[in-house]
């Protein structure tokens, strides 16, 4: 990771690291900040000779090395003062609830429009909505791009920015061209590492667009789940954000095993923000409250909540496990009163 001196490097000067970090089989990713820009060298920078000659450039402030599968995700990066915007709201700095349907239903887009404006009501700073759905039945409703239409008028009536869940190349490009300010990489994705590029490459000049990346049911040390992270960000937009959603299920009850828990594991390795998804661990309306308090006090930044003005007229998860606006606004109320509580806040 390269600091310079100056806030950013002149083209020049860019030019010059590049050719020195390619002799030794090395590239530079510029990640651009509001304030500063750093240079990660991707690629093996143990050579020592490659490192001296960086540090002998009078324009460069420092190398840092991290020694880490994940070095830009890691807590130690240069990165770890990067906050993410999501609309008006800073993670880390309040409690960030993205709330809506699991699926918008094209044929019925009033049940959208009034939940948007329900969970708003609710105290809800982000919206969400499924326009393309991964669906294990391949006789189920996949999920209609007509939605997307549906998905950015509820965002201007409401002004709150979406999050929708891409599953391929058409679908990123679509969802970016429209405005979705949050692409969603859903738990079967995870680890699929070529949409993880893809979205990487769709997003590396777009600071103003964010990832929501799920983790997957099969995802084992938390190193593979930061590592995900990092194959987007190495692509230069480090606006991602990991969502524990529930692995695979142990306990007969809950569709997934809740992993909420894992929270302060991830914090002391990473400094990427924390939204949990209690809906997709628990799976049921009723468990729901309990799981988000919980993900709140093992120290996550947000929550993302499936919600429905009218949970048995939806679609996909949204009959089992979507919450109604009334439930939403007693949630979010206990969970900010819980997170300043946590903050030393109360
Ligand atoms: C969803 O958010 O509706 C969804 C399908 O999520 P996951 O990928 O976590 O199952
Ligand atoms: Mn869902």
């Amino acid at each position: 990771m390269i600091l310079p001196k100056a806030s950013r490097l002149t083209p020049e000067q860019l030019n010059e690291v590049t050719a020195i970090v390619t002799e030794f089989g090395c590239s530079i990713q510029p990640i651009i900040g509001a304030v500063r820009s750093i240079y990660a060298i991707l690629g093996d920078e143990r050579d020592e000779l490659m490192i001296n000659r960086l540090e002998g450039l009078d324009y460069i402030e420092r190398i840092d090395r991290i020694q880490s599968p994940f070095k830009l995700m890691d807590r130690r990066s240069d990165l770890s003062t990067h906050r993410i915007r999501v609309g008006r709201s800073i993670l880390g700095e309040e409690l960030v609830v993205i709330a809506g349907q699991c699926t918008i239903d094209p044929k019925n887009p009033n049940y959208f429009y009034e939940t948007a404006a329900a969970v708003k009501e609710a105290g809800a700073t982000s919206l969400r909505g499924g326009v393309w759905k991964p669906r294990t039945n391949p006789y189920s409703f996949q999920g209609d791009a007509k939605s997307l239409d549906i998905l950015m008028e509820a965002s201007r009536r409401t002004g709150l920015p979406v999050d929708a869940e891409v599953m391929d190349e058409d679908q990123v490009k679509l969802a970016l061209d429209a405005g979705v300010h949050m692409l969603q990489v859903g738990a079967r994705n995870a680890l699929n590492y070529s949409l993880l590029r893809t979205i990487g490459k769709a997003v590396s000049q777009r600071p103003d667009r964010s990832v929501l990346l799920k983790r997957s049911l099969h995802m084992g040390p938390i190193a593979e789940f930061v590592s995900a992270a990092e194959y987007i960000v190495a692509f230069g937009n480090p606006n991602v954000i990991l969502c524990p959603r529930g692995t695979a299920p142990t306990l007969d009850g809950y569709r997934n095993h809740p992993d909420e828990s894992i929270t302060p594991l991830l914090k002391e390795k990473t400094w990427a923000p924390v939204i949990v998804d209690p809906s997709h661990s628990v799976g049921k309306a009723s468990y729901v409250p309990a799981c988000a308090l919980a993900a709140v006090a093992y120290g996550a930044d947000g929550l993302c909540i499936e919600s429905h003005v009218s949970p048995s007229h939806g679609i996909g998860d949204d009959p089992k496990q979507a919450v109604t606006p009334e439930v939403l606004a007693g949630i979010i109320r206990q969970a900010r009163a819980l997170w300043a509580l946590r903050r030393g806040m109360a």
